[in-house]
């Protein structure tokens, strides 16, 4: 048995499950959450199938993990009897330091948290639940996994920017990537259902849900990836706007814009919601079918800068043998794809409409069979791929 407790924190939440490496199954799983608000709140699915929900105040990361722990004695199964070997914590931002899954000691620790200068909404968070953890498990080995570490395989041409590069360097001014851990996943995955050797494959992972990246993979390594320096660059997102000319920045900064303002502006108020007021892509479809002028053009958008990543990624990777939708819209929605994939014919893109439209959870492919490039939808794992990557570096 080679159970994992995975763990994917933030400043005022601890996501957890029970995973077992070599399978991906979940055991138990559950949410702290408004950590450090006067009412937080945990929900917890135990090994038994039966659930804790509850609100209460929870200080901190350490009384969040207090709350973990007794309602796992609650469901049945008390933590110590669940044969856990390790803990995976996911980590977004890795620098330029961390190229693969590392062991937690007090210097990888504090790394990840003078990291938080780069990450200031997540790394945090990481550090907190980190110290908590540890302390909580002493005995057991844990293992950080990192969003950023799949990406450290591009090539400088794709990574640098073109600033001064003395302030690139004091400042760590760079693209670093993220969504790792689910680019990574999928694509071994969608090697693994067309039947051919990941080394073999040229890749472009669209990975849509709330955040979203494109990412070109060249026999399973990474070469380019639309998110930057910050998960905000790149691709129409939920709430975030993805590329803008930096230059509007410089603007508003001069129009009177704090900073504060800007990273709200951006992070908080832009993407889907900004155009259509609201971020789930249900909805903005739905305002879109009834003819809201909006919500189309955020559709309109959104598949717009898909479209031209798909066309840059062609050019970097000198073809494609697959492209594959991932994550919640990639995942769920037929008509984004559809929109995506049309008249790409030139390109060798020809989409099945009844594959397409066929619901699934399952891996499936939704391009015709004389597509020249196969048109996939795999679904993430994040959780089952922090699982395997802290169990391969434990089991050594
Ligand atoms: P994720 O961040 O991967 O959880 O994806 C969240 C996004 O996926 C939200 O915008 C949801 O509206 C969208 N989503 C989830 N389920 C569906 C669905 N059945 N159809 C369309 N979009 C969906």
């Amino acid at each position: 048995m080679t159970r994992i407790l995975v763990v994917n924190s933030g400043s005022s939440s601890i996501k957890y499950q029970v995973v077992e490496a070599a399978t991906g199954e979940r055991l138990a799983s559950g949410l702290v959450e408004r950590i450090g608000e006067p009412l937080g709140r945990i929900v917890h699915r135990g090994a038994d199938g039966s659930e804790v929900s509850r609100e209460l105040p929870v200080p901190d990361h350490t009384a969040g993990f207090a709350e973990m722990v007794r309602a796992f004695e609650e469901t049945g199964t008390p933590v110590d009897e669940l044969g856990i070997s390790a803990l995976g914590h996911r980590i977004v931002q890795g620098g330029g330091d961390f190229i693969e899954p590392t062991l937690l000691d007090d210097v990888v620790a504090d790394r990840i948290h003078e990291l938080g200068e780069l990450a200031p909404l997540h790394n945090p968070g990481h550090y907190q639940a980190i110290v908590a953890a540890r302390a909580l498990f002493p005995d057991l080995p844990h293992v950080a996994v990192f969003d950023t570490a799949f990406h450290q395989t591009m090539p400088e041409s794709a990574y640098r920017y073109a600033i001064d590069p003395a302030v690139a360097s004091v400042h760590g001014i760079r693209r670093y990537g993220f969504h790792g851990i689910s680019h990574q996943v999928v694509s071994r995955r969608a090697a693994e259902f067309l039947g051919r050797p990941l080394e073999s494959l040229k890749q472009i992972v669209l990975h849509l849900g709330n955040g979203a990246s494109a990412c070109a993979i060249d026999g399973g390594r990474s070469v380019d990836t639309s998110m930057g320096l910050t998960p905000l660059a790149g691709l129409v997102m939920g709430t975030r706007s993805g590329d803008i000319d930096p230059g509007a920045l410089l603007h508003l900064l001069r129009a009177g814009y704090s900073v504060d303002e800007l990273d709200k502006l951006l992070n908080q108020r832009s993407g889907l919601l900004g155009f259509a007021g609201t971020n789930d892509f249900r909805d903005v479809r739905a305002a879109a079918d009834a003819g809201d002028a909006d919500a189309r053009l955020a559709l309109a958008v959104y598949v717009h800068r898909i479209r031209h990543y798909i066309g840059a990624y062609l050019v970097d990777l000198d073809g494609a043998d697959t492209i594959v939708f991932t994550a919640g819209v990639g995942e769920n929605n037929a008509a984004v794809r559809a929109e995506v994939c049309a008249d790409l014919e030139w390109f060798g893109v020809r989409i099945d409409p009844d594959r397409n439209e066929a619901p699934s959870r399952e891996a499936r492919l939704i391009s015709t069979d004389d597509s020249r490039i196969a048109v996939l939808v795999v679904p993430t794992d994040e959780e089952a791929e922090i699982a395997r990557q802290a169990w391969e570096l434990v089991a050594g």
